[in-house]
């Protein structure tokens, strides 16, 4: 049982085949600069990495391209089409319409066509990546796995925005939520460490280039940072997170930048990469305040200091706390970031075990809280194609 499990966005294609006996990757790869010059496929499997450099002005041919070299007798992995069962497609805006991934057909592609002014950069690729497959394998059912779903469980009082209800209404303006595989998956994976069954309230803080957390009580998703878009709430790589609206219209009048380019300079300009103005990549910075660089350092304060304010309210929203979980780049990778947010964490009950942190495998489960510790704390790896290939198979009879 095999599925193909595919990311697509603007100018690149991400994949991976997924033997479903046992969960493997068979293989993964990349089709990067699509439309662009110089566009390339690339695969890798247990044969080893291959590229081929050549044009590929669309998502179609992109695909084509990937599913030769699937088939390719000396760097592919299957014989032939056939051999793929499903296609599970990351879809990113679910609107209000599917709380849960669904069967692509016809009636369905029309719906997610229709929400694509609500992600409007992420959405056309992601369907061309769904009207490529249905014309390449036809015979392999083709799934939506949405990265709003997960967050649909949030209440009504949490996700809409005060402004007049008609543009609730009108608009579909409310809080949807991202990296919502991301948080399913590492919320899964923290109900089975936590081992009890009930009471379960969980914090997941999926800290990467983009960054989001979530409250989830029980297993269903309470809260979370990001907003109507993924510019909402934490500080992040490029993006400024939460900001006062206002600051759109002054920055505006101040800068001669239209209301496109002031939400543009927001996604992309700003986060930590502007407050240092050196990278929005965190090794980077951490190099940097570490030989003293004062607007580095300033950059890792206000980080790590939203995502403890976030850390704070989910706990109050949800009447208390019993795990922190850290994904993601930063998350899994950077020791001294969770130990910044970790800190002076007492009074919620976290005990924080600085050795067990510094010491933590890279890729792997780890505890980083005492074992006296009231609230858990662990590093939980994500891995947001899985849940993909895992919803895809519910579809497969
Ligand atoms: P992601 O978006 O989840 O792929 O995360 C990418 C980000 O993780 C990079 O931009 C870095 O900021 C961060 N990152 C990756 N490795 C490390 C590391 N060893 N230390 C600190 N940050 C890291």
């Amino acid at each position: 049982m095999k599925v193909f499990v595919i990311n697509c966005g603007s100018s690149s294609l991400k994949y991976q085949l997924f033997d479903m006996k046992n969960e493997s990757v068979i293989a993964r790869g990349i089709v990067d600069r699509i439309g662009i010059n110089e566009s390339y496929v690339q695969i890798e499997t247990e044969k080893g990495k291959y590229k081929i450099v050549k044009e590929m002005p669309n998502h179609s041919v992109a695909i084509q391209s990937v599913l030769d070299l699937l088939t390719d007798r000396k760097h592919g992995c299957i014989e032939n089409m056939s051999q793929i069962n499903a296609v599970g497609h990351r879809v990113v805006h679910s609107g209000e319409d599917f709380n849960t991934s669904v069967k692509i057909d016809k009636s369905v592609l029309k719906i997610i066509a229709s929400n694509v002014e609500l992600a409007p950069l992420h959405m056309p690729p992601n369907i061309a990546g769904i009207e490529s497959c249905l014309k390449s394998i036809p015979h392999a059912p083709a799934v939506a796995v949405f990265d709003t779903s997960f967050h649909s469980s949030i209440p009504q009082y949490a996700y809409m925005y005060a402004l007049p209800y008609d543009d609730y209404k009108n608009y579909k303006i409310r809080k949807y939520g991202f990296h919502g595989t991301s948080h399913q998956y590492v919320s899964q994976q923290a109900r089975q460490i936590f081992k009890k069954d009930g009471d379960f309230k969980l914090i997941v803080c999926h800290l990467g280039n983009g960054a989001s957390i979530s409250a989830v009580k029980n297993d269903k998703c309470v809260d979370t940072s990001m907003g109507f878009t993924p510019l909402d709430g934490l500080i992040m790589g490029t993006r400024s997170g939460s900001i006062d609206a206002a600051i759109l219209e002054y920055l505006s009048k101040k800068t001669g930048m239209s209301l496109t380019q002031v939400v543009d300079y927001l996604n992309k300009k700003s986060g930590v990469l502007g407050i240092s103005g050196i990278s929005s990549d965190f090794r980077d910075l951490e190099q940097a305040s570490k030989d003293g660089d004062e607007r580095a350092k300033l950059a890792i304060a206000m980080f790590v200091y939203r995502v403890k304010t976030f850390i704070g309210a989910y706990s109050a929203s949800m009447g208390g706390l019993d795990m922190v979980v850290f994904t993601a780049g930063v998350g899994e990778n950077s020791s001294l970031i969770r130990e910044y947010i970790c800190y002076d964490m007492e009074y919620l009950g976290i005990d924080f075990d600085k050795s067990k942190n510094t010491s933590a495998i890279r890729g792997s489960i780890a505890e980083i809280s005492s074992d006296k510790s009231r609230v858990k704390v662990h590093i939980i790896p994500t891995n947001e194609e899985l849940v993909i290939a895992r919803e895809t198979l519910k579809f497969y009879k």
